[in-house]
C-alpha cells in the first residue's frame, strides 16, 4: 500500500498501537548506546546477576547511568514523539508500547494508563528489596567521582535505575498488556525499530495475525519487512512532518 493509501487507514482506525524503539529518540540526541562512540562502548552494560553478587559490578551500573542521567537531562522529545501524543489527544491510540527508557514519550504528554516500556525506565531509581522509588537526581546528584553503590534510606537494600538489565526478568504486566493491545489494534505501526531483538519482534506478528494493519517505519530494513502491509524507509521527523501535513488537510 503506498502512503496515500496508508493515510486513509489511519484516519479510519480506532484502535491504533505504535510500537517504538531507539530510532525515534535519535532526533532528539539519544545516541543509539550501542554504536561507536556510545555510552556503551565506553561503560559496558552490566549482567543483573553480576550487578547482585558484586561491588564492582555495581559501580560499573552507576558509572553508565550517571553518564547517561547527564545526558537525559538535556534531551528533550521531538515531533515523533508529539505526535504519537497527539493520536492519545484525538482518542484513537489504544496504546504505545516502547524499547525506550530514555522517558521521552512521558515527557511528550503519553500518560502511563497509554504507556508500556518494556524495557523499563532509566527516568526513575527503585530500591530492589522493597521497590521504593526514588527521583534520579536525587541518587545521581550524590554520586562523586568515587562512591560506593547506593543503598535505600528505608530498608538498606540496593538501589538500582528502573531499566530492565541484561539476565533481568521482563515485567510481567508489562508484558501482558502490550500483548493484549497487540491483539486488540487495528493499526500497529513501528517507529524506529529494527524489531531484532526478542520479545519485541513479537509484538508485530501478534498484531498482524489478529487483524491488524501493519506498518513499520524505520531508517534501515527490517527482518518483518515482507509481512508489513505499509513499509517506509527514512528519517522518522521527516515522516511525521508528511503523515501531519496529509492527516491536517482533511
Ligand atoms: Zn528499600
Amino acid at each position: 500500500m503506498n502512503l496515500e493509501e496508508f493515510v486513509i487507514r489511519v484516519k479510519n482506525s480506532q484502535a491504533i498501537v505504535f510500537f517504538t524503539g531507539a530510532g525515534i529518540s535519535t532526533e532528539s540526541g539519544v545516541p543509539d548506546f550501542r554504536s561507536p562512540g556510545g555510552v556503551w562502548t565506553k561503560y559496558q552494560p552490566v549482567l543483573f546477576q553480576d550487578f547482585l553478587a558484586s561491588e564492582p559490578a555495581r559501580i560499573q551500573h552507576w558509572q553508565l547511568k550517571k553518564a547517561t542521567y547527564e545526558l537525559f537531562k538535556t534531551v528533550k522529545p521531538n515531533i515523533g514523539h508529539d505526535a504519537i501524543y497527539d493520536f492519545e489527544r484525538r482518542g484513537t491510540l489504544l496504546g504505545l508500547i516502547t524499547q525506550n527508557i530514555d522517558g521521552l514519550h512521558k515527557l511528550a504528554g503519553t500518560s502511563e494508563e497509554k504507556l508500556v516500556e518494556l524495557h523499563g525506565t532509566d527516568r526513575l531509581v527503585t530500591c530492589l528489596q522493597c521497590g521504593k522509588q526514588y527521583a534520579p537526581a536525587d541518587v545521581y546528584e550524590t554520586l562523586g567521582d568515587e562512591f560506593i553503590a547506593p543503598t535505600c534510606g528505608d530498608c538498606g537494600g540496593l538501589l538500582k535505575s528502573a531499566n530492565v538489565s541484561f539476565g533481568q526478568s521482563m515485567p510481567i504486566a508489562a508484558m501482558q498488556r502490550a500483548q493484549t493491545w497487540s491483539e486488540q489494534a487495528d493499526l500497529f505501526i513501528v517507529i524506529g525499530s529494527s524489531l531484532q531483538v526478542q520479545p519485541a519482534a513479537s509484538f508485530p506478528v501478534i498484531a498482524k495475525r489478529s487483524g491488524a494493519l501493519l506498518a513499520i517505519i524505520n531508517r534501515d530494513p527490517t527482518p518483518l519487512d515482507e509481512v508489513a502491509d505499509f513499509v517506509h524507509h527514512g528519517a522518522i521527523g521527516d515522516f511525521f512532518r508528511r503523515l501531519q501535513g496529509m492527516l491536517g488537510d482533511s
